[in-house]
């Protein structure tokens, strides 16, 4: 048993949803992106949407349209940060309240959730 070589990964299917490149607009940049680039050079296939939305949040400062973070927001004091995945922002939040004993505020889509320290 030999692990595959480098030939064989070559020869196997491109991974799916690639015929369609997905292309990412902000209506704060007034720009529109097709993510080529996240696809085809850091091969992150269907992660590719959420790497821009995040590359583009840590140099911009904003999320790009259609994309609804999960923002958690400490209620005691100036912490807080935007994730894309509920998980990620809710260990974040329960990280904080368990450290510091302080509520946070976990936001998404206009509902919110308080979370306590245990
Ligand atoms: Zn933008
Ligand atoms: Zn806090």
């Amino acid at each position: 048993m030999s692990p595959p070589s480098d030939d064989e990964f070559e020869n196997m299917p491109p991974s799916e949803n690639v015929d369609d490149v997905p292309t990412v607009s902000c209506s704060r940049c007034n720009r529109e992106w097709n993510l080529d680039y996240e696809l085809d050079e850091l091969k992150l296939g269907n992660q590719s949407v959420e790497q821009f939305a995040l590359d583009h949040r840590r140099h911009t400062g904003h999320f790009p349209d259609d994309v609804t973070p999960w923002v958690a927001t400490c209620r005691q004091c100036p912490d807080g940060e935007q994730f894309l995945s509920e998980g990620a922002a809710r260990r974040w939040a329960r990280t904080h309240a368990r450290h510091t004993t302080h509520e946070v505020t976990l936001e998404h889509a206009g509902e919110a959730t308080i979370l306590n320290a245990e």
